[in-house]
């Protein structure tokens, strides 16, 4: 939808928007472009946490000058390799030499990587330090990491704070680094996902040290309001909040795009001020392990998922239970009754954000594909190697479910029992 401001008015130009809805129209691509290339969303979360979706605001247009919209998975974020990254010829430099501010994210860097909801998070923090000159997007990482691809999600600077004790559960001293760089640079704006992988917490901390009315599960930034405002969701997530956008900001997932088209600096940087060593009030006691099968599948890393293509159910159980994987079914399997609702993956189901998504004996309808898009890597077994999943996976293996999977089972078990003739 097109808005004219004036005022604080909104105004429709209801010729622009019957532009924008024909596609036929000679100026409908001009017009489509500019909306895009602006703050119009294509992609977004609503009120009922359902992403919708503008289609005409997607894909691109193939050389018959019809959109094309990918539904393999190769346009989503998380989904090309580094190295198809880098290659990127239209992946822009992007360079800030003498940052005059800062905005900075404190990522959960979930396994030691930069989760979905990182990359969204740097998304939004690049929004917002479009509408400045000269501002860089710094990230914070406390402990040790694997990341290998800051460049290309975004970081302007890094910010490596290491130590044994960010191993843990450590949210006093994590705190007291940043209010360290909070004297230290001031930031125009802290970024923290709101998730329960400790930067809901540490966002949460940050904003009561700071005296600052943090915006939690904000969903959706409206950056040409002035000032800016932010929508959130409230009253348990049953109703949405729109206010102004303050300091501190935890974010959802999606709330914005993760960056795409540009490759950042990843310049070090080192805090001149470094907080005094303090003795910690928490005492960790170490992590508690957790049953795979009790995951929600939202908050899973490694997703088993079964589909009509699998004959043996038992096998497939016991496959997940030996690679520790959390189980996910696709619509039939769980209209067939071989796996109960709360495990449907896919658009009226969950929508998982998985390092690793192996579906088994699953097609690869849209409205699954939709719920797997946010997935680092995408592992299929399947028979037909023309399906949808095939074409979306990074590893596909062709062949009868039953058989890989039984022989993914006996070369877990060889490894496991070598592993334990060794030790
Ligand atoms: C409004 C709406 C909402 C929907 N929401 C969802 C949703 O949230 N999630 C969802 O999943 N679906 C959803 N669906 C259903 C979706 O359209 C598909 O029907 C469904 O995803 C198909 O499930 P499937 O891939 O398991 O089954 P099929 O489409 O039947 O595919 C089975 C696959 O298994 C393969 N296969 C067969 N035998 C073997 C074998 N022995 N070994 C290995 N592979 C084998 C086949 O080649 C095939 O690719 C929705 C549909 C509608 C209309």
């Amino acid at each position: 939808m097109s808005e004219n401001m004036n005022n604080s008015t909104l105004r429709r130009d209801p010729r622009r928007e019957w532009i924008l809805r024909n596609r036929l129209h000679p100026q409908h691509s001009e017009i489509a472009t500019e909306d895009s290339s602006s703050d119009v969303l294509h992609e977004w979360m609503g009120p009922q946490g359902i992403k919708r979706k503008a289609p005409h605001n997607i894909g691109f247009i193939g050389p018959n000058g019809i959109r094309r919209i990918d539904r393999s998975g190769t346009q989503q974020a998380g989904s090309a390799s580094r190295k198809e990254i880098a290659q990127q010829p239209s992946r822009r430099s992007h360079q800030i030499q003498h940052p005059q501010q800062y905005i900075l994210v404190v990522a959960d860097m979930t396994g030691g990587r930069l989760s979905a909801q990182d990359k969204d998070i740097l998304g939004l923090a690049h929004q917002l330090a479009a509408k400045k000159a000269e501002t860089a997007v710094m990230l914070v990482v406390f402990g040790e990491h694997k990341e290998a691809a800051f460049a290309e999600a975004g970081v302007d600077r890094l910010l490596h704070i290491e130590g044994e004790a960010f191993d843990g559960f450590s949210p006093d001293l994590r705190l007291a680094w940043l209010t360290a760089i909070e004297r230290e640079l001031h930031p125009d704006y802290w970024l923290f996902p709101d998730s329960g992988l400790g930067g809901g917490d540490l966002g949460r901390r940050l904003a009561v040290e700071l005296d600052v009315h943090a915006a939690t599960g904000l969903w959706q930034v409206n950056l040409k309001e002035q000032p800016i405002s932010c929508v959130c969701r409230a009253a348990a997530s049953t109703q949405d909040l729109t206010r102004e956008l303050p300091r501190v900001i935890l974010a959802l997932s999606e709330c914005a795009e993760p960056i795409s088209d540009s490759l950042h600096a990843v310049q070090e940087f080192n805090l001149v001020r470094q907080p005094l060593d303090q003795l910690p009030r928490i005492q960790d006691l170490g992590a508690v392990a957790v049953d795979p099968a009790s995951v929600s599948l939202a908050e899973a890393e490694f997703i088993l998922s079964g589909g009509n293509g699998i004959r043996d159910w038992d096998g497939f159980h016991q496959t997940a239970e030996i690679l520790g994987a959390t189980e996910g079914a696709s619509r039939v399997a769980v209209d067939d009754g071989y796996m109960p609702r709360d495990r449907q993956v896919g658009a009226t189901g969950t929508w998982v954000t998985a390092r690793v998504y192996m579906a088994v004996g699953i097609s690869g309808a849209i409205q699954h594909l939709q719920g797997i898009q946010s997935c680092d890597k995408v592992i299929c077994i399947n028979t037909d190697a023309g399906c949808d999943m095939v074409k979306r996976a990074d590893l596909a293996l062709i062949g009868d479910s039953t058989e890989i999977l039984a022989a993914v089972r006996r070369k877990v078990s060889e490894l496991k029992q070598e592993k334990r003739h060794v030790a």
